[in-house]
Order: structure tokens, then C-alpha cells, then sequence
């Protein structure tokens, strides 16, 4: 028996391991399987290569529990180790075998898809077990090999009677970690980290039914037989190639990712890079509506079919971290902070790939059937919007098939929008104005107003879109964008047929006088237009601009700091044509005209959904009154 000391670099090692190396002790279960598909790999790559002549069959591994030794046995029939293996590959810690391997094999190992490079690997096993044993049989003639160490730098190393080929891993787990001696735990475990790994891995069996025979009673019962349970699907949709897939087998994999999701995708994007980088991958479109948090963190990180971890933030573009699937990429480095992994070349490479992808699908799902993408529209546009307003490269795709929806459910791109606007909605300098909605609800008036009128009234009601008009006003010349019931709509948009006043200027200024005296100081301004009689008499409009820069602060607008909370000022447009109003200017009794404009302006407040609480009660009170 081989007795003997590892090296001495060592021996600070295993109390790192144990406390802090890995915040989550549960991964050591994925270090281990992977460096079992590491060894089946190997295998194959040297039968497929004819290095050496053994059959490569149908290997598995497994996972099992001995509660009554308190042991987790990990059992491959990879390629093994030999005595000297042993010594060399698990005694020299820093020591990773799977690199030389890669060394050695260089040309021809590039597609075996070797996992390795996960760090620590095989010592995690430390993190739960206070003693580990190896019992390994090389595909080498040499006789197998049992190393034991109980997690000091001490180990034995001696001959062992194991004649299948391949390596068994035992740990025996420490007391406080028995939760890895359950087999829920496992099974959770096995899910989480190795549901698509390539090697089919086995814990324990499960019964399944056998066929009924053709002459079968009709109440039989199906005979039962016990079969492996396989944990995993070695070869899930995204390592396959995408002519190899129909739209079935996308939904399929998209239900094996989240089982719990019952509607289907909208649509996915395979992605598949070689160079230069390695990157493969589904991405799905799910539906989205106007929730823009609650659906992170759903795309799901492997490399080469282990999985690492869902939160990709860094890697892929944040706009994008609302999508679901799957991203594989052994060249995303692991273990290093997330402002190291930004400013890595790599990974910037692979973001701007993933955004070119997803517009280059967009655009193509435009091109191809447009109606089908309208009729998605409302779902992915937030995705949409938001990267258009955080990536120039991806605005200036999106430009092209980002669509603009009006009240009525036309959808225009940009282009066909200024083109559809270009003869009746310019002001006097010959800016395009474009007119949107943001509910069409609370601005129903408003809207109907503006269609009466012939003009295009966009729905715009994305939480962002704010920020969005902005951007599209200081990227695009000549427009601007006035919400329906922003003020001074007609003093814009230049008119031929501008309706002619029935009242005097000296009239209109007593109007005015009358109106300013009645409603509250600072908080409106009396604006006097002649519109048509049939019209509202009070209109109440906000500024386009003071609008928006409130609603660029609540949605975190950036620049506009220190400016404090922007007072409520809104315009009172009045319609100097209808009768009520002219039935105001003739009221002889000061009571009875303060009354009349203190109710019209409730009024107008009620249909913007501005009289709220105690002003509101009154109001109702007083209407009451005047209709007994
Ligand atoms: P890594 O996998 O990153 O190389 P590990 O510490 O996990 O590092 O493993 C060290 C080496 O031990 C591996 O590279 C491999 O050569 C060998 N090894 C580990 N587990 C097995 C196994 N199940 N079968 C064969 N060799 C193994």
C-alpha cells in the first residue's frame, strides 16, 4: 500500500474549500458528474479517433445513496484512472488533467465538448464529506486503484479487486450535511444542475408500464417493469441544428425548460456561433404585457450542457433579460466578478451578437408576416422599446420594424407614419406633429376631438414611452410628439378653415377677466379658443412638456436631478363658440356666474379624472341640488 503526503500547497486548501471557496456547497454534486462526462467523453473521443479498441456501448452514470454507510456513490464507465493517474491527476490539486488532455488532443478534442475548467472540481467533494474514496479501473491494462483521503493532506493509495472499467466516487458525508443523503435533495439537485447534460445519468429506477397485449379485458390492468430512472435529456433542442427542428420541438423544449409555464412562446431564436467565439443557444419570446420586472432572470446559463446559472446579467444586453431559454458557451468566464465579466472582450462580443440576432429575427418575422406581427406587437414591444432606447445598434434595426399603433389599430411603422401625416399634421416651420394617446380612456374626448379633425391619433401606453418620444424626437429631424389633450393641439397643426369667433375681443376680454377670477390662481391658465359649438365648453390641457418631465421622474428620467417635485399646472382651454360659455358672459348676477363656471370647470376636472376626495364630494352635493 502506497501511503503518502499531497503536496504541501495543499494544506491550506481544504479549510478554504470547506467554508469558503463555494458559497453553495450543493455544487460539489456538479463537479463530480462533470467530471464523470468528462471521462465518458474522453472515452468516446479515443474510440471514435481508434486510439484505442474498446467498444464505447451505451455508458451511463450513476447516482446512489447508502443511508446506512451515510455515503453518495457517483459511478461512471468513462476512460478511469491508473495508480500513477491517481497520483498525478488527484494529488496535484492545481492540476487539471482535463487541460492536458485538451493539450494533447488539440485538433481533434474541439468538438468532444470536455467540460473541465470549473476550478476546484473534484476537492468540492470536501465541502460535504469528511472522507473521500476513489475506486478506479483504467481502460489501460493495469490493475485498479482505491485512494482514500479523509480530508487532510494525508491519503492511502492501493491496489483494489474492481474489474468493470471506469471510477466510483464515495463521499462520505458529514453530519451536518445529511440532507445530501435524501433523495428528494438529490433529485432536486440532479434537475437543477444536470437535466441536459450529454451522458444519461441514472438515479435509482422506477416502474413503467408494459403495453397491453392485443387480446387484453378491457379493464386490465398494464403489467409493470422497473427501468432506470434517467434524470436527464442528453441531447436537449439547442445542441442540435435548427433545420433538424420543427416549431413543435421548440414549444416541446421551451415546456422541458418550464414546466410550470402553460402558454406557449411567441417565438424563438436558435442561436449557433462558432467563431470567434463558441455560443449555442434557444432564446423565446414569451408573452409579455406591460410588466417589465417581474419576468427576469429566466434565460438559463450552461457550459457545454452543465448548467452554471440563471442570472446573465453582463452577458446578455439588459433589455433582453426579460426573454427566456437557454445559452451554452464554454467561453463565458466562470468565478469572476460581474464587472470583470462587462468589460471582458468576449462576452461584449457575445452581447452585441445576441442583440444582432434578436433584431435580424424580428426583422425577418416582420418581412415575412406582418400581420402576424402586429398582432404580437403589444406583447414584445416593451422588449423592443426599451432596446431601442438603451442600444444605438439595436435602434437603428428596430427603426425599420418598430411599429406604431393609432387609436383605431393601424399599425405604421415610422416611415409610413410620416408619410401618412406629412399634408395635414405640420406646424408653420414644417414639423411633422405627431399626436398620441396614452389611454384611451382618460383622453376619450380628447381623441374623438382630434379624429373629427382628420388627424392620426397613435396609442402610445408603454410604461417607458415617455422616454422613448425623447429619444425618438432628438434622433429624428423635424417632429415632435403632442399628446390629445396637451395644450394649443389647433395652434400647432396648421389650418385652412380655422373657425371664426362669435364673440368680440372686447367680449373675449371680459371672458377672460370673469373666468380668472373664479378659478384657483397659479394653477390654470385661461386660454380662449373659438371651436366648434358642438364641441366641449371647457377643456382642460396640460403642457406637453411639463407632462413629460413629471413622467420622465417617476419612470427615473435620467438629467433631472434637483428638480425637486414640478407643480400641477394645466391650461383651461374654454370655447368661446359654445353656448354655455356664452350664457356665461351674460350672466348679470355675480353669484350666479361664479357658480356656473365653478361647476363647468368641476366638470371638465371629472373627465380628467382630476377631482378627487373632498372636492369631489362637494361637487356631487352640489349637483344634487340642482337637479331637485
Ligand atoms: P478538472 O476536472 O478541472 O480537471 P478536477 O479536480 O475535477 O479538475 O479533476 C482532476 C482530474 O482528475 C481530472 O482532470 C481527471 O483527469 C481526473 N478525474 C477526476 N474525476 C475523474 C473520473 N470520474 N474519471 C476519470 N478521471 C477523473
Amino acid at each position: 500500500m502506497a501511503k503518502g503526503n499531497i503536496n504541501v500547497s495543499v494544506e491550506n486548501i481544504f479549510p478554504l474549500i470547506k467554508k469558503f471557496l463555494y458559497s453553495d456547497h450543493e455544487i460539489f454534486l456538479r463537479e463530480l458528474i462533470s467530471n464523470a462526462t468528462d471521462a465518458t467523453l474522453k472515452l468516446k473521443h479515443l474510440t471514435s479517433i481508434g486510439e484505442i479498441d474498446v467498444a464505447y456501448g451505451d455508458p451511463k452514470i450513476e447516482v446512489k445513496i447508502n443511508k446506512e454507510n451515510n455515503t453518495l456513490h457517483v459511478i461512471d464507465q468513462g476512460i478511469g484512472m491508473t495508480k500513477d493517474e491517481v497520483e498525478k491527476y488527484i494529488n496535484e490539486v492545481a492540476f487539471s488533467g482535463a487541460e492536458e488532455f485538451l493539450e494533447k488532443y488539440k485538433d481533434s478534442a474541439k468538438d468532444s465538448g470536455i467540460i473541465g475548467h470549473f476550478g476546484l472540481g473534484f476537492y468540492s467533494a470536501f465541502m460535504v464529506a469528511n472522507k473521500v474514496e476513489i475506486i478506479t479501473k483504467s481502460y489501460k491494462d493495469e490493475p485498479a486503484a482505491h485512494w482514500i483521503c479523509e480530508g487532510t493532506t494525508e491519503f492511502t493509495l492501493e491496489a483494489s479487486d474492481k474489474t468493470e472499467r471506469g471510477t466510483e466516487i464515495i463521499l462520505h458525508i458529514n453530519d451536518e450535511d445529511k440532507q445530501f443523503l435524501e433523495e428528494g435533495r438529490i433529485q432536486e439537485l440532479l434537475v437543477k444542475y444536470n437535466k441536459f447534460m450529454p451522458v444519461p445519468i441514472k438515479f435509482g429506477t422506477k416502474e413503467e408500464e408494459l403495453p397491453l397485449p392485443e387480446d387484453a379485458e378491457k379493464d386490465a390492468k398494464p403489467e409493470t417493469k422497473e427501468v432506470d430512472n434517467i434524470i436527464n435529456n442528453p441531447t436537449p433542442a439547442w445542441t442540435k441544428q435548427p433545420a433538424d427542428l420543427e416549431d413543435e420541438d421548440y414549444k416541446g423544449f421551451y415546456r422541458e425548460l418550464y414546466p410550470m409555464q402553460f402558454e406557449d412562446p411567441l417565438f424563438h431564436i436558435h442561436l449557433n456561433v462558432d467563431y470567434p467565439f463558441n455560443l449555442t443557444g434557444i432564446l423565446y419570446f414569451p408573452k409579455m404585457g406591460q410588466d417589465m420586472n417581474m419576468q427576469k432572470d429566466k434565460i438559463q446559463l450552461y457550459q457545454n450542457q452543465v448548467y452554471v446559472t440563471d442570472n446573465v446579467e453582463g452577458i446578455v444586453p439588459e433589455f433582453l433579460t426579460m426573454l427566456r431559454g437557454v445559452i451554452d458557451s464554454p467561453d463565458i468566464p466562470l468565478n469572476v466578478s460581474r464587472s470583470y465579466l462587462q468589460a471582458d472582450g468576449a462576452v461584449k462580443k457575445i452581447s452585441s451578437y445576441i442583440t444582432r440576432k434578436v433584431a435580424d429575427k424580428l426583422k425577418s418575422l416582420f418581412n415575412n408576416n406582418r400581420e402576424d406581427f402586429e398582432k404580437k406587437w403589444n406583447d414584445i414591444k416593451i422588449v423592443i422599446e426599451y432596446g431601442m432606447l438603451s442600444e444605438d445598434k439595436f435602434f437603428e434595426k428596430a427603426d425599420k420594424f418598430a411599429l406604431y399603433p393609432t387609436v383605431d389599430n393601424t399599425y405604421f411603422t415610422f416611415e409610413e407614419l410620416q408619410e401618412k401625416i406629412k399634408d395635414s399634421q405640420t406646424d408653420k416651420d414644417g414639423n411633422l406633429i405627431i399626436l398620441y394617446a396614452s389611454n384611451t380612456d382618460a383622453q376619450h374626448s380628447y381623441i374623438e376631438a382630434a379624429k373629427e379633425k382628420g388627424y392620426q391619433v397613435l396609442l402610445l401606453d408603454s410604461p417607458i414611452v415617455s422616454h422613448l418620444i425623447q429619444k425618438l424626437e432628438t434622433s429624428k429631424e423635424k417632429i415632435s410628439f403632442v399628446r390629445v389633450d396637451g395644450d394649443q393641439i389647433d395652434n400647432l397643426i396648421k389650418k385652412e378653415d380655422d373657425k371664426i369667433s362669435k364673440l368680440s375681443e372686447e367680449e373675449k376680454e371680459k371672458l377672460k377677466a370673469d373666468f380668472e377670477k373664479v378659478i384657483p390662481q397659479g394653477k390654470y391658465t385661461v386660454q380662449l379658443e373659438s371651436m366648434d359649438s358642438n364641441a366641449s365648453p371647457l377643456i382642460i390641457t396640460q403642457p406637453e412638456f411639463m407632462r413629460r418631465m413629471k413622467e420622465m421622474q417617476q419612470t427615473g428620467g435620467g438629467g433631472m436631478f434637483g428638480m425637486g417635485n414640478m407643480p400641477e399646472m394645466y391650461n383651461l382651454v374654454v370655447n368661446t363658440n359654445h353656448e354655455l360659455i356664452s350664457e356665461i358672459l351674460n350672466t348679470k348676477t355675480e353669484k350666479k356666474q361664479e357658480r356656473l363656471i365653478k361647476q363647468s370647470l368641476d366638470l371638465a376636472r371629472l373627465s380628467q379624472n382630476l377631482l378627487k376626495g373632498e372636492e369631489l364630494t362637494a361637487f356631487i352635493k352640489r349637483s344634487f341640488e340642482m337637479v331637485k
